[in-house]
């Protein structure tokens, strides 16, 4: 039987995806190959890579001016491309610090340029996000983390900016709907809320590149992928197809709007027993509670049942609800493909266990 899969990444992908995904493994659409045997030059991974880019900006209403591409080397590898590529020696990038990733990209950027962090949780160990800061206006761009994983917290609003928005969306990446008109750049590596491990979509519009003095090398210039449709090289073919597998799904369940109304209604059923739970409490501000990464501890009374209540949720079935180990307790990764029957199954066993030992 299938787990209730939590965890944070590499994630629960749709069943019907890796239905259709393992067929493709050994006989991709009865032409008698598997797809991880096929060119990457050749029709059948043409189309793929074409209706990838089209369900994305189908999916998410981009308008003209922006390029889809699929690359390597993970989100990580954008925290330093993405300044090596959008900023000057002599130019600022704003950047919002407000978990580790955001930590991360702000260390790697401060190689390329200058980097103004005007809003940082770090001191109250990211537990809420900063808000009501001021943008400075000569700023190259504002850099954002719209879901920090680590801590479950979310941006619910993107602010207001006089600069291009360039945000990494790894964990979030097409869970609600959003206006893209403000961003320059989005990225996200695929292993979150989308495919497998192996790639990272880019998501940027035209007028962010091209600006910057400093030689490229051709792989980590994000012109060579736009201008060779992400085949430059050769890309990730398997996690680019499962990837445009589940972005079929995501249309068909109601695009992003279907995602929202799904991640809400999930979100709604575990905090509502957080809350109510004599036994368990939250870790983040209320109101930057997270829909895809649902953090929890036991109050301190009972901090000495986190151990027996992580080997219940094993014995019923969960995994990935250990928390990570610089917020300690559980999180309950809740992405689009997580069943609500997963998360009312960790809910009940929260209620029954507090039954059993409150
Ligand atoms: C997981 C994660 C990353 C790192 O992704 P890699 O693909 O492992 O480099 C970066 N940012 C966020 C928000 C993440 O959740």
């Amino acid at each position: 039987m299938k787990k209730h899969n939590f965890s944070a990444g590499p994630a629960i992908l749709p069943a019907p995806v890796l239905k259709e995904a393992s067929k493709a493994a050994l006989n991709y659409q009865g032409i008698g190959l598997s797809l991880l045997e096929l060119s990457h030059r050749g029709p059948e991974f043409t189309a793929i890579i074409e209706e990838a880019n089209a369900l994305i900006k189908e999916i998410i209403g981009l308008p003209e001016g922006y390029h889809v591409l699929w690359l390597t080397g993970g989100a990580s590898t954008q925290f330093f491309m993405i300044p090596m590529n959008l900023l000057n020696e002599d130019e600022t990038a704003a950047y919002v610090n407000t978990g580790v990733w955001a930590d991360k990209a702000i260390k790697e950027a401060k190689a390329f340029g200058h980097v103004n962090v005007i809003a940082s949780s770090k001191e109250q160990n990211f537990t809420f996000i900063p808000k009501g800061y001021k943008i400075p206006k000569d700023a190259k761009y504002l850099h954002l983390t719209s879901n920090n994983t680590i801590y479950g917290t979310q941006l619910h609003r993107f602010p207001k900016s006089p600069v291009p928005l360039v945000c990494d969306m790894s964990s979030d990446f097409l869970s609600r709907p959003f206006d893209p008109n403000p961003f320059g750049l989005i990225y996200a590596g695929a292993q979150k809320n989308l495919g497998p491990a192996g790639t990272t979509v880019v998501i940027v519009r035209e007028d962010m590149l091209g600006t910057v003095r400093r030689h490229l090398p051709s792989m980590l210039d994000y012109r060579t992928f736009v201008k060779e449709n992400s085949l430059y090289n050769t890309p990730p073919v398997f996690p680019i197809y499962v990837s445009m597998l589940t972005l079929r799904w995501i249309r068909k369940n109601g695009g992003l709007k279907g995602m929202q109304r799904r991640n809400k209604a999930k979100a709604a059923i575990l905090y509502n027993e957080i809350d109510r739970n004599p036994l368990f409490k939250g870790t983040v501000a209320r109101e930057d509670r997270s829909l895809m990464n649902i953090c929890f501890v036991m109050e301190d009374k009972y901090a000495a049942l986190e151990k027996e209540f992580l080997k219940e949720t094993e014995a019923n079935g969960m995994v990935g609800l250990k928390g990570h180990r610089s917020v300690g307790g559980f999180r309950a990764s809740t992405y689009n493909a997580l069943p609500k029957a997963s998360v009312q199954a960790l809910a009940d066993l929260m209620q029954d266990f507090a039954r059993r030992k409150g």
